[in-house]
């Protein structure tokens, strides 16, 4: 037995689902959306409350994040962690259950297909990937959680909009790494608590769009420094940061500059490692998918950004969502009883 989100239980969870969707950003909610109002009684495995630095959990990566002022339909914008909430209620109105877990393990060689949350086992005649995508860290020893040894959520984040506001960054110098929309976003919002952000990007050149770097550059309290990689961040001894070695990447230089906080905004991975080697993937880990959302493995379809690495947008996402549920509702409809049976085969 298993709670639900609304208080009831789950009797059967090893009863075969008609639609089982992994993760629950703006692809997986929409996805939810479309398969509950076309009768498919979804499973949302949700991905559970956030699990720190490197996976979001529950939401997604919009609840990492401040204002949305791209999603239509909200002219004045939206924090992204409220269009979440909002996308969730909606979905639950129409009966979409609710599994507040990480998925462990997937077996996807025939179906039903099965899914895993530790011992808990779940199948399900379709399955929908949309478990997103994740936050790439430097690969620096301190950037470890300070369980492991690092200064991770000691000072050293990915994620300003989860911890710019504490207490320990307030009217301090921080530092931004990267050069996109992330890296600008992140240092606009520390700039509200910190005393000075110092963006450091590795080249001369910026992958940010003009607005988003042009308002950065108004910013008075935001400084540039172009050329320069963080080789280390201090101290790991003292379990607090103190200050970054950089290295200018054109002399070879390398100097040290005192803050209180890293913040790494260098891009995102997909969450993708559960499907390795069931569901093909492009060099970089994004699941492959034809036909919009159908992978390799007829049945399983793959939504949002753990398959879409141009876009990468929320509408674009819950698009996708979309595709996926409408897809698998006419897949179900076509194969009949006969979609719970059998090794599934290319399509
Ligand atoms: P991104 O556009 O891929 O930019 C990543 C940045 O990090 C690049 O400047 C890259 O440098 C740098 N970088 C990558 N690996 C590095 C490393 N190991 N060491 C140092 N620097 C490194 O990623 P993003 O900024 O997260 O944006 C992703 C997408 O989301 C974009 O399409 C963006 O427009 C969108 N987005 C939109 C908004 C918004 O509209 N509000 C906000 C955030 C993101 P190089 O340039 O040298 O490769």
């Amino acid at each position: 037995m298993r709670d639900r989100w609304d208080g009831t239980t789950l009797t059967d969870s090893s009863a075969v689902r008609k639609v089982i969707i992994i993760g629950s950003g703006p692809a997986g909610y929409t996805a939810a959306l479309y398969a509950s109002r076309a009768n498919l009684e979804p499973l949302m495995i949700d991905g559970g409350v956030g699990l720190g630095q490197t996976m979001q959990g529950r939401g997604g990566q919009l609840t990492i994040t401040t204002e949305v002022e791209n999603y239509p339909g909200f002219p004045e914008g939206i924090m992204g962690p409220e269009l979440m909430d909002r996308m969730r209620e909606q979905v639950a109105r129409f009966g979409t259950e609710f599994v507040e877990e990480m998925v462990t393990k997937v077996d996807l060689s025939e179906r039903p297909f099965k899914v895993w949350v530790g011992s808990d086992l779940y199948r399900g005649s379709a399955v929908i990937v949309a478990t997103g995508a994740a936050a790439k860290w430097l690969g620096l020893e301190a950037e470890k959680p300070v369980w492991e040894g690092g200064l991770g959520g000691a000072g050293v984040s990915a994620c300003a909009t989860c911890d710019g506001a504490l207490p320990v960054f307030r009217n301090k110098e921080l530092l931004v790494v990267g050069g996109g929309d992330t890296a600008m976003e992140e240092a606009a919002y520390l700039s509200h608590f910190a005393s000075k952000v110092v963006i450091v990007h590795r080249r001369s050149d910026f992958r940010a769009s003009k607005i988003m770097l042009d308002r950065a550059k108004q910013n008075p309290k935001i400084e540039f420094l172009t050329n320069a990689v963080i080789t280390e961040i201090h101290d790991v001894k003292d379990k607090r940061v103190t200050g970054v070695t950089l290295r200018d990447t054109a002399t070879g230089e390398h100097t040290q500059r005192p803050v209180s906080g890293v913040f790494v905004a260098i891009g995102h991975r997909p969450n993708s490692d559960l499907f390795i080697g069931q569901l093909e993937m492009d060099e970089n880990g994004y699941i492959r998918t034809h036909h919009e959302v159908r992978t390799n493995i007829r049945g399983v379809f793959a939504c949002g950004d753990v398959q879409d690495h141009y876009y990468r947008q929320a509408i674009t996402a819950a698009g996708s969502g979309c595709m996926a549920a409408i897809q698998c509702e006419r897949l179900l409809s076509a194969e009949g009883d006969e979609s719970v049976l059998g090794t599934p085969t290319e399509w």
